[in-house]
């Protein structure tokens, strides 16, 4: 079975951080269905696909996910190559098994192409490792939503990042000391990570409300944990750090 659809995950942000495999790929497409959070840019690596935007932001119904597949097995089913388009990484709250179940139930070939997730692309912004040498072994990808709405924090790792709760920040400041989070455990926020306009503040897990308002509105993940200290910072910067907490725009 050749491939017919290619899931392609676009990055975070700027269109140079798509993969050259997903960006070859791209060049080829007749049909391409993209969502919401990737750069327009990427028009300009297949100026004669048809683009088709699929975005939804926020909850996604299950409604609007059924005529992505639907949509993504018809146009499949009329042209050579169509490539869906998904911000981040495809695998990493992606909706992926979805669209592969789609797939492969209409006996339509698919190929899926990685691409840098949200949290990875938090971590080069702010150059914080997610994982460091003795206090972070593990990391977790968590998605702070659950099927009801309410708000999920769990702790299982050593750094915790967890995608979808920039609109809840308060709650998931409670949640996070309910589930066993001292207070005063470092939490970096960023929003719009991979983008020119990056926001990246500092917080602990008591104070993590403050970032509310300066993230509002925008994609944000929240990193809290070994991941979420600085490397390294020199005495000046300590001691503002010390004083004010950081809040900072990070340019690329
Ligand atoms: N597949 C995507 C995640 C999709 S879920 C990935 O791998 O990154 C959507 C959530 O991802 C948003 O609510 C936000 O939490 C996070 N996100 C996506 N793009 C982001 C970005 N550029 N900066 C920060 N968070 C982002």
């Amino acid at each position: 079975m050749t491939a017919r659809v290619v899931i392609i995950g676009a990055g975070p942000g700027s269109a140079d951080l798509i993969t050259v495999r997903g960006a070859q790929w791209l060049a080829r497409a007749d049909v391409v269905l993209f969502d919401a959070l990737t750069d327009p840019a990427l028009r300009e690596m297949a100026p004669n696909a048809r683009w088709v935007h699929v975005g939804k932001r926020g909850f996604s119904d299950s409604t609007g996910q059924a005529t992505i597949n639907a949509l993504l097995v018809k146009h499949a089913n009329e042209v050579d190559l169509v490539v869906r388009l998904k911000g981040g990484d495809p695998s990493v709250f992606g909706r992926l098994e979805e669209e592969l179940m789609a797939l492969a139930q209409a006996g339509i070939g698919c190929e899926v192409v990685p691409g840098v997730t949200a949290a990875i692309a938090a971590a080069a912004a702010t150059k914080r490792p997610l994982t460091r040498r003795g206090n972070g072994r593990s990391v977790s990808f968590t998605t702070a939503m659950t099927r009801t709405g309410a708000l999920h924090a769990s702790r299982t790792a050593d750094t915790e990042v967890f995608y979808m709760a920039g609109k809840q920040l308060c709650a998931l400041s409670r949640r996070l000391i309910e589930a066993g989070w001292p207070s005063d455990t470092p939490v970096c926020v960023v929003s719009q990570a991979g983008w020119p306009d990056q926001l990246c503040s500092d917080h602990n897990v008591a104070t993590l409300p403050r970032a509310s308002l300066l993230h509002a509105g925008r994609p944000t993940v929240v990193t809290v944990g070994a991941g979420a200290e600085p490397v390294c910072v020199t005495a000046s910067e300590m001691t503002f750090n010390q004083r004010f907490g950081r809040v900072e725009t990070l340019k690329p």
